[in-house]
């Protein structure tokens, strides 16, 4: 389906936890976020309903996301429900890695079809210090697993930061050359516990290409520039909300993990799909997507959203 200004709207990013194992400094509050009672949060056959009225609606592609995904319980069930929605073509997952050594085969059996697990940076200290009880081994650990549970052409998400890991690019970057990854360097929005940090935090995508001369462009997916080091199995990848703004191809609609239909990520505005079923939540979806803000103001000052983005869903 298409929205207001003629976007086709194909694309689903659930989110099926607000709460996570990690605390990374720019997107969580040190203390967490308030446990909340269940029954705030979509249940595994709300998720199901919900996905499939938007399979309805034009979705082709479902991204699991959160909080951390794989701390949910239940989550291999409602894998197993969306991937039964006979016109999905795409189940994906972004995670933060550190439980795929257990869970990467059991997605896969589950009918996940690929992984993006998300790495700020390859030293152990950094690692601990930006997810503030996180251990790199365990996220290496997670691509290993994901590789040998037959996950193919693994996305590695990458937010620049300033003054944190902008002196990682080229090891980043490095990697492309004997691994079939996707290296994504996404560039660091404004919202929650960084909408007020210091300009020097936030950096263009360009420093990528600025510091590796080398890289080849090759063709754009979806909302990713792409490039090639010569001779390199994998790709890098830029994405620049900020500095080059994709809204104008933005294809997405969120749904939070208390099931509210967000257009944007981030606009304040918000529809709740509970306790809506059938035609009602189509109608609903459809609303919501209808309702689409054309572009964020990021450029301009922090996001509008009240919510951090592990209660959103990135
Ligand atoms: N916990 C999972 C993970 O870390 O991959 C999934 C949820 S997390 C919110 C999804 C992605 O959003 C991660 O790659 C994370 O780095 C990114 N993210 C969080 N806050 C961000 C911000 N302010 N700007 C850019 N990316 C952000
Ligand atoms: Fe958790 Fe992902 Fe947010 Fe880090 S970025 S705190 S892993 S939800």
């Amino acid at each position: 389906m298409r929205d207001s200004c003629g976007r086709a709207i194909d694309y689903l990013r659930l989110s099926v936890t607000d709460l996570c194992n990690y605390r990374c400094r720019y997107c969580m509050p040190a203390e967490g976020v308030p446990k909340r009672p269940h029954r705030d949060i979509l249940s595994v056959e709300e998720c199901v309903e919900i996905s499939a009225a938007a399979v309805r609606c034009g979705v082709k592609k479902i991204r699991l996301t959160g909080g951390e995904p794989l701390v949910r319980r239940g989550l291999l069930d409602i894998c197993r429900g969306l991937r039964a929605i006979p016109e999905l073509e795409e189940l994906c997952l972004t995670t933060n890695g550190s439980l795929l050594a257990e869970l990467a085969a059991p997605l896969r059996k589950a009918g996940t079809d690929r992984l993006n697990i998300s790495l700020d940076t390859l030293r152990p200290d950094r690692f601990a210090a930006m997810t503030r009880r996180g251990h790199l081994e365990d996220a290496l650990a997670g691509i290993r697993a994901a590789e040998n549970a037959g996950f193919r052409n693994l996305k590695l998400d990458t937010v620049l930061i300033g003054g944190f890991n902008d002196d990682e690019i080229g090891d980043f970057v490095k990697l492309t050359a004997d691994h079939p990854w996707e290296v994504r360097f996404i560039e660091l929005m404004p919202m929650g516990p960084c909408a007020h940090w210091e300009k020097s935090r936030f950096l263009p995508g360009e420093t990528v290409l600025e510091k590796i001369p080398g890289l080849q462009q090759i063709e754009s997916q979806g909302v990713a520039r792409r490039y090639r080091l010569p001779g390199a199995k994998g790709t890098v990848g830029l994405i620049s909300p900020l500095s080059h703004d994709f809204c104008g191809q933005c294809r997405r609609i969120r749904v939070t993990a208390d099931g509210k239909l967000k257009g944007c990520l981030h606009s304040r505005e918000e529809i709740s799909l509970r306790g809506l079923h059938g035609a009602e939540l189509e109608a609903a979806i459809r609303s919501g997507i209808l309702q689409k803000p054309q572009r964020h103001y990021l450029t301009d000052r922090p996001s509008d959203t009240p919510r951090t983005m592990n209660q959103i869903g990135g």
